[in-house]
């Protein structure tokens, strides 16, 4: 287990009442394992061993998108389960639907030393959220995460592109009305077409068209600069969904890859190298990064180089420890 890591622990919302378009949920329900308390206590002291006094700046993360929507004796006993280890982790983080939010259940995890909620909220748009039987509404969104932070958890926003009726303008607009509600974390997720859900009978239809790979990294590249903006500063902490081989197996159709953030920061530093490089006449240039964007700089199979010498820019990449992960300085003047 890395150092910082998480002790992740995925709550199944088995028997869960709504049908969102792009859920399989349907087809894992009854079969998806849920934790038990012992579960819970077994993972968080296998990792307090791997993780030793470095388990502070960890938390216990109980995922799956509806932990506060669950039974609530069941979910009173899986935090029950954490109250002996609670001191030696930084916290609780939980993922939950934004109509499962009420001053109650903020009281109650309060108690439990929940410290960061995240809420799926998928899209600002009513026509989307309409359109993809979320059965929650923008405005569900903007209440939850104002009471999240009034009493002072972390905040974080998860929302899905190029869902059924979306478009990239639509997208934008969801991000911007997160920047509003001053998120501390964001996750991005391109909508991937599942087996056995609404969303996969729409594509097999002809109705419904996923995002090519190309038009989900060039759309969450411009999300991610969004959010990271100095004037909005919230952290990106994914954009795509994680590799699993019940993923691979389920998938129809979609803008799936292993590596999609990378993809989204190479791209980035592909634009930000243009728009520095568009002010200058074409030629020859050094373009320093640090050493740990090196290979986002140069692209996949030095894609980014390509295109910039197919721009009229031949470019030399020089390594600098002084500079950020993503950032992007001209080393030098033309070559003669
Ligand atoms: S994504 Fe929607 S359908 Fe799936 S478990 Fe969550 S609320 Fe239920």
């Amino acid at each position: 287990m890395p150092r910082h890591a998480n002790v992740a622990l995925f709550i199944p919302f088995n028997g869960c009442p709504h049908r969102c378009s792009f859920c399989d949920q349907r087809s894992i329900t009854g079969k998806a394992y849920q934790p038990t308390p012992e579960d819970v206590k077994s993972a968080v002291t296998t990792a307090l061993d791997s993780l030793k006094e470095n388990s502070i700046h960890s938390e216990i993360a109980f995922f799956g998108g509806s932990f506060t929507a669950i039974d609530r004796q069941y979910m009173i006993s899986l935090l029950e389960a954490t109250v002996p280890f609670i001191d030696r982790f930084r916290g609780i983080r939980i993922s939950t639907r934004p109509d499962c939010i009420d001053a109650e259940i903020l009281t109650l995890l309060k108690t439990y030393h929940v410290t960061s909620i995240e809420l799926g909220a998928q899209s600002m748009s009513d026509t989307v959220l309409t359109a993809n039987d979320r059965g929650h509404t923008a405005d569900d969104v903007r209440t939850a995460s104002r009471l999240i932070k009034d009493f002072g958890f972390e905040l974080g926003l998860q929302m899905m592109t190029g869902l059924y009726m979306s478009t990239p303008e639509s997208d934008v607009e969801t991000a911007r009305q997160f920047i509003t509600l001053k998120p501390d974390t964001v996750r991005i997720y391109p909508t991937i077409v599942m087996k056995g859900t609404r969303l996969g009978d729409l594509y097999k239809a002809g109705v419904y068209q996923p995002q090519t790979l190309e038009e989900a990294v060039a759309l969450c590249a411009g999300l991610i600069r969004l959010f990271e903006a100095k004037d909005a500063r919230a952290r990106v902490i994914r954009v795509g969904l994680h590799d699993s081989e019940s993923l691979k197996e389920n998938m129809l159709a979609g803008p799936y890859h292993p590596a999609f953030k990378e993809l989204c920061e190479s791209r980035i530093m592909l634009e930000k190298a243009y728009e520095l490089l568009k002010e200058l006449p074409q030629g020859s240039y050094t373009l320093r990064v640090s050493p740990k964007s090196r290979s986002k700089m140069t692209g996949n199979r030095k894609g980014n180089l390509i295109a910039l010498k197919e721009m009229g820019y031949e470019i030399t990449v020089m390594e600098d420890d002084t500079m950020s992960d993503l950032d992007v300085e001209i080393g030098e003047e033309p070559s003669p």
